[in-house]
C-alpha cells in the first residue's frame, strides 16, 4: 500500500551536474523505500535554458516563438532522461515523460503558454505499474499539436499544477536555498528562514523580487490550496510550508522585506492637466503588453503636471518609443527615464489590521536619510521606490526595525 503521493520538483541548480543528479536519485529512492508514490518534475540542468536562449539569439535576434519552444523544451527532456537513468542505476523503476506525454495541454501562446488542462492518464498508468514518473518540466502540448513552454521558471508551474491534477498529498519544491527567508540572506546577514508563509505573502515576495518560485505557480497553488514546501536539495532541513492563513501564524505583523532592482522610473514632464490624458498615456503602453506599476501624478501648476510610473527595465526602451509619439500628440514637454532606482517592500498578512506599519516604514527610511520617491501599497505590502544605491541599507534597516532577525523571536 502506498503511503501517499508526493509531487517533487528539482530546479536547475539541483541537477546542475552528475553528482547532483545522483544525489537527487538517492533522495527519490529513499522516498520510495518509505513507501511513497512519486511524480518528479525536473528543470533543465544548471543554466541550460539561458544558454539555449543565448544560442538562438546569436543565430537570429528575433527567433520565432514556436521554434524557441522547440529549442528550450529540449533542456528539460535531457534532464528528465538523465535523472531516470540515474534511478535505473540504483535499481529504482522509473520512466521519463515529456510534458505532452504527461497529458499537459496548453494554449498557443508560445514561450509563455498557459496550462488549459491536464489529463494525467499516462502518469496514473505508470504509477500503477510501479514506476517513479519523471516529468520534463516547463512544457506542454499546444492545440496545434506543438510543444509549448510555460514561461521562465515554468517547471514550478508544472509541479504545482500536476500536484493538483493528481490530488497529491504534497508538492515539494527542491532548490538551492533552505526555504523562504525574511529577506535575501545575501543582503541581510541576520535573515531568518520562515517555517510557514501564506500564498499571498509568497506571491508578494515573488512578484517583488525574491524569486524562489515562479509567481504563476503560487497563484495556482493558492487557487487549488495545494500544500507546497520549498526546501533544499542539498540537505535534509525541513524548509518552508506555503499554505493558507493560519491564526496567529508566527505572530509578526511584517514577515519579510524584499528588494527589487528590476524596474525603471519614467517621468513625463509638463503634461497638460485635463481629463483623458492619463488614460491616453497608459492605454498606449498597456496595448503593447507592457505593464506599468507604481504611478504618481504631481500637483499641477499652471495647468501642467508631471506623471511618473515604473516599468520593468527590460521594457524601458519599448515604453519610451511608444511614449515619444504620445508626448508629441498631447503636447507634453519631455520624457525622463531613470534606471537607478529600486523598490524596497515590506510584506505580511498581519499588516491588514495594523495601521501604523506604513508610518514606521517611512520613519525608518527617514532616520536613515533615504528619500522616498514613490509609494505603493496593497492589502499586505507597502513598497517605496528609492535610489538604487540606498537599497541594501534600506532593507537592513527595515529588517531590524521590524524585528525580523534571528536574534529577535517572532513567536
Ligand atoms: N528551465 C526553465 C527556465 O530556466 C524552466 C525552469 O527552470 O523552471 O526558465
Ligand atoms: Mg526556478
Amino acid at each position: 500500500m502506498s503511503k501517499g503521493l508526493i509531487v517533487q520538483k528539482y530546479g536547475g541548480s539541483s541537477v546542475a551536474n552528475i553528482e547532483r543528479i545522483r544525489n537527487v536519485a538517492k533522495r527519490i529512492s529513499s522516498y520510495r523505500r518509505k513507501g511513497y508514490d512519486l511524480v518528479v518534475v525536473v528543470s533543465a540542468l544548471g543554466d541550460t535554458t539561458d544558454e539555449l536562449v543565448e544560442l538562438a539569439h546569436q543565430i537570429n535576434p528575433d527567433p520565432s516563438p514556436r521554434e524557441m519552444d522547440m529549442l528550450m523544451a529540449t533542456g528539460e527532456q535531457a534532464s528528465s532522461a538523465l535523472l531516470t537513468m540515474a534511478l535505473h542505476k540504483l535499481g529504482v523503476d522509473a520512466v521519463a515523460l515529456t510534458g505532452p506525454q504527461s497529458g499537459i495541454y496548453t494554449d498557443k501562446d508560445y514561450t509563455k503558454a498557459k496550462i488549459v488542462k491536464i489529463i494525467p492518464k499516462r502518469i496514473h498508468e505508470e504509477i500503477k505499474a510501479g514506476n517513479v514518473v519523471i516529468v520534463a518540466g516547463f512544457q506542454g502540448l499546444s492545440p496545434d499539436g506543438d510543444i509549448a513552454t510555460l514561461g521562465r521558471g515554468g517547471s514550478d508551474l508544472t509541479a504545482v499544477a500536476l500536484a493538483h491534477a493528481l490530488k497529491a498529498d504534497l508538492c515539494e519544491i527542491f532548490t538551492d536555498v533552505d526555504g523562504i527567508y525574511t529577506a535575501d540572506p545575501r543582503i541581510v546577514k541576520d535573515a531568518k528562514k520562515l517555517d510557514v508563509i501564506t500564498y499571498d505573502e509568497m506571491l508578494e515576495m515573488a512578484s517583488l523580487g525574491s524569486q524562489v518560485m515562479q509567481a504563476r505557480s503560487i497563484e495556482v497553488g493558492k487557487k487549488f490550496s495545494v500544500p507546497i514546501v520549498v526546501r533544499s536539495s542539498l540537505n535534509d532541513r525541513p524548509g518552508t510550508l506555503i499554505t493558507e492563513e493560519v491564526d496567529g501564524m508566527e505572530g509578526a505583523v511584517v514577515r519579510g522585506v524584499s528588494l527589487d532592482k528590476s524596474e525603471a522610473k519614467v517621468t513625463i514632464v509638463g503634461v497638460p492637466d485635463r481629463p483623458g490624458i492619463a488614460a491616453r498615456i497608459f492605454k498606449e503602453i498597456s496595448n503593447s503588453g507592457i505593464s506599468v506599476d507604481v504611478i504618481v501624478q504631481n500637483v499641477s501648476s499652471e495647468g501642467k503636471t508631471d506623471i511618473s510610473f515604473t516599468v520593468a527595465k527590460v521594457d524601458l526602451k519599448e515604453a519610451i518609443k511608444i511614449l515619444e509619439a504620445v508626448v508629441r500628440e498631447i503636447k507634453a514637454e519631455k520624457i525622463v527615464a531613470d534606471e537607478d532606482i529600486c523598490r524596497v517592500s515590506i510584506v505580511g498578512v498581519g499588516m491588514r489590521n495594523h495601521p501604523g506599519v506604513a508610518a514606521t516604514m517611512f520613519d525608518v527610511l527617514a532616520k536613515n536619510k533615504i528619500n522616498i520617491e514613490m509609494i505603493s501599497t496593497s492589502e499586505i505590502s507597502i513598497s517605496c521606490i528609492i535610489r538604487e544605491k540606498d537599497g541594501k541599507k534600506a532593507v537592513n534597516a527595515l529588517h531590524s526595525a521590524f524585528g525580523l532577525g534571528k536574534k529577535t523571536k517572532t513567536k
